[in-house]
């Protein structure tokens, strides 16, 4: 069945590989048997899941949607592929992205835009979001039900919010890095796309905890998700209202949602208060500094001799400058650009420290809120609904639907998106949940709470 559904949504350009047919039958026979025999059977035992296409899996083409690894096949698998397919897993596939997870609108790729599933038969076709947005269009549509992402300053809940699912990314550090290609390292965080919280908190068991391979990894005990979720709901839990996301650019309709999603919280017997985050509005700026300062560093292999495409020169430096320019879209380069500068001897204390020393602010707002006895704060994934996939004229335009999703990706928190409202015409509108550090079973609590 999701096998037919990708044939039938192959026009919204969610996947960028999808494996062979019979190797995934096979694979699908193989768990019935397991089933029918009553042998020992993995937590997502057969179930069609999707992946990225910036996380590596062993012998299937891994390209994060760029000319440089087009033809790139990676010889090991990440540890999140890895502990899907142990736990009985059928991966489908590799979602369509952003290039290099850089992006908003899941249209700067080599391969093409996905198309938002909500729009496919309008006129004007609608960004499904991004970096991630290949991820969010295969769960929407029901190809694959739950898609592994990477989010990095939004990149899964600004797209689960767009397509009208849920969207998890987790605390930095709960979900292992390994084999996962490298954007801002200190901001990365493998996190998934599902269309329930259960199956949010599912799969998220499966793939979190310590990994030797990525030092930054937790190593406290993961808790059992499930086991936590059928909780006392909602009665004593405090949720934070930050007014300070209450920006101009918020779409009125949003802004109606938001306010709604807080009395609904306040009647199902949460405590609901205001509260300020002052920094929020220096954290998009800052981030445009870290971001690119890091993925400059990372990229730094992709020189067409160690890495990736290779283009012709004359000289070292000429096939250096030929390969990156021919292989890396104009945002990567530019991305490349500011991260070079911000790094140089001259700007490196008036861009990137403070930058840094902003960052500590943003972490240490979040840090007050919740000890002064908020559990939860509420705020709205996006300043907009999807929005068209030729609407955005400047890099700037595009930065700045990351304002709702970039403060809790400076702190390393983790934040849900939930699918919760439509606006006038349709589309669908998401509302953020964000709680402390490793509080992901905070933001589960009680799957029977609709906002
Ligand atoms: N839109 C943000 C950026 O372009 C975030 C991307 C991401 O989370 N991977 O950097």
């Amino acid at each position: 069945a999701s096998l037919s559904r990708c044939e039938q949504n192959e026009g919204l350009n969610a996947f960028i590989t999808i494996r062979q047919r019979e190797e995934l039958l096979n694979e699908a026979r193989a768990s019935d048997k397991k089933r029918r025999e009553g042998s020992s059977i993995g937590a997502l035992e057969g179930i069609p899941l999707s992946i990225k296409d910036n996380f590596c899996v062993k012998g299937v083409k891994t390209s994060c949607a760029s000319r440089m690894l087009e033809n790139y096949t990676p010889p090991y698998t990440s540890t999140v592929a890895e502990r899907l397919s142990q736990s009985g897993a059928i991966l489908l596939g590799k979602t369509n992205m952003d290039e290099f997870a850089m992006g908003s609108t899941s249209s700067t790729g080599a391969f093409g835009s996905v198309i938002n599933p909500h729009t496919l038969n309008s006129q004007q076709r609608l960004s499904a979001g991004g970096s991630s947005g290949g991820s969010a269009c295969a769960v929407a549509t029901g190809m694959s039900f739950a898609s592994i992402g990477s989010d990095t300053g939004g990149s899964i809940r600004q797209p689960a919010a767009l397509c009208g699912v849920i969207g998890l990314k987790p605390s930095y550090g709960l979900v292992s890095r390994f084999g996962m290609v490298a954007f801002g390292s200190s901001l990365d965080c493998p996190g998934l796309f599902t269309r329930t919280v259960e199956d949010t908190a599912q799969v998220l068991q499966v793939i979190s905890g310590h990994d030797a391979r990525d030092a930054n990894t937790t190593t406290r005990q993961v808790p059992n998700y499930m086991e936590k979720m059928r909780g006392e709901g909602l009665k004593g839990l405090t949720i934070g209202i930050p007014t300070e996301y209450n920006v101009k650019e918020l779409n009125n309709e949003i802004r109606d949602l938001w306010m709604k999603g807080a009395s609904d919280l306040q009647r199902a017997g949460a405590n609901v208060v205001e509260i300020s985050l002052p920094n929020t509005m220096h954290a998009l700026p800052s981030y445009y500094v870290i971001a690119p300062a890091e993925a400059f560093s990372n990229l730094a292999r992709y020189d067409g001799l160690r890495f990736g495409s290779q283009s012709k020169g004359s000289s070292t430096e000429e096939l250096y400058s030929n390969t990156r320019s021919e292989s890396f879209n104009s945002e990567v380069q530019r991305r490349i650009l500011l991260g070079g500068f911000v790094l140089s001897r001259k700007s490196v204390d008036s861009y990137y420290l403070k930058a840094q020393r902003v960052r500590r602010l943003v972490r240490d707002d979040f840090h007050d809120a919740f000890s002064s006895g908020v559990d939860v704060i509420l705020t709205p994934t996006t300043p907009t609904p999807a929005l068209p996939l030729d609407n955005f004229s400047s890099p700037v335009e595009m930065y700045v639907n990351d304002v709702m999703t970039i403060p809790a990706s400076l702190a390393g928190l983790p934040a849900i998106s939930l699918p919760v409202g439509r606006s006038g015409d349709g589309l669908p509108l998401g509302l953020q949940l964000i709680g402390s550090r490793l509080s992901e079973d905070k933001l589960f609590e009680d799957p029977k709470i609709v906002i």
